[in-house]
């Protein structure tokens, strides 16, 4: 009795969640996670605990593209996920090297054969041979990722091999944009063709208003700034970040207003 009316609450919780925004259609939900599906060739999947994630797949011609992996814990929800939605998982771009956006990929890039692809600055935090709080940046930052790698958390699972990329390459048919500052190689990653911007964390849209992400997990808040400032030139008209809801509308002028 209990645990149904806890799965209940989530299911209200989940339902909640996809009626925020009136564009997109549901295509499922779980207790752990939703699917959900924001354009055709563009699904958004949240992963809810301890802190609601997006990872985005999209679809291309080669199959699908994944932007960010979740928590090491979500790796076997995602293969289930990819298999129903029944097109192959060939890439994943990470955002960042924080744990909740790559903590599946190194179980996926061995299950799957996915390739990952991460930029240059952040590749050492993915492969296990450098740690972000030994760099420079904001103290508390650095001291909650050193009691985090003290404690055998907050380090993603180290991945075998990943594809190191750099400012303006193309990835399939996306765009990588460094936008330093909450990591040394923190990426955004534009869709031309759908005028859609992967902002990571360095934006978040939640409770109606569009806010800097993550700042006390963030190394340097002033290049983060900065960093955010070049997507004005983009004009985006969709904005998905790794926490929160899919903006739509004029992205540059709500970041004006940051
Ligand atoms: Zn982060
Ligand atoms: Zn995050």
């Amino acid at each position: 009795m209990g645990k149904h009316a806890n799965n209940q609450t989530r299911n209200e919780f989940a339902q909640k969640l996809m009626a925020r925004d009136k564009n997109k259609d549901q295509l499922g939900y779980h207790t752990r996670y939703a699917l959900l599906k924001i354009r055709p060739g563009l699904w958004q999947l949240i992963f809810y605990l301890p802190v609601p994630v997006n990872c985005w797949l999209i679809q291309d011609k080669e199959g699908l593209t994944m932007i960010d992996a979740a928590q090491p814990w979500n790796a076997p929800d995602i293969i289930k996920i990819v298999k129903a939605i029944g097109i192959p998982l060939r890439k994943i771009i990470i955002t960042h090297a924080h744990p909740d956006h790559a903590g599946a990929a190194a179980h996926l890039a061995a299950e799957l054969g996915t390739k990952v692809f991460v930029h240059e600055l952040d590749v050492p935090f993915m492969t296990g041979q450098g740690f972000m709080h030994q760099e420079q940046g904001f103290w508390l930052t650095r001291s909650v990722l050193g009691v985090g790698h003290k404690l055998g958390i907050l380090t993603p699972p180290a991945v075998d091999s990943v594809e190191a990329v750099c400012d303006r390459e193309v990835v399939g048919d996306l765009q990588i944009i460094h936008s330093p500052g909450h990591t040394p190689g923190s990426v955004s990653i534009w869709w031309d063709e759908q005028r859609a911007l992967f902002c990571g964390d360095n934006i978040v849209y939640s409770f109606r208003s569009l806010r800097i992400g993550s700042p006390w997990f963030t190394l340097d808040l002033n290049r983060q700034r900065e960093s955010i400032r070049k997507y004005v030139e983009l004009k985006p008209n969709l904005l998905l970040s790794g926490h929160g809801s899919a903006f739509y509308g004029d992205v540059a002028g709500a970041i004006g207003r940051l």
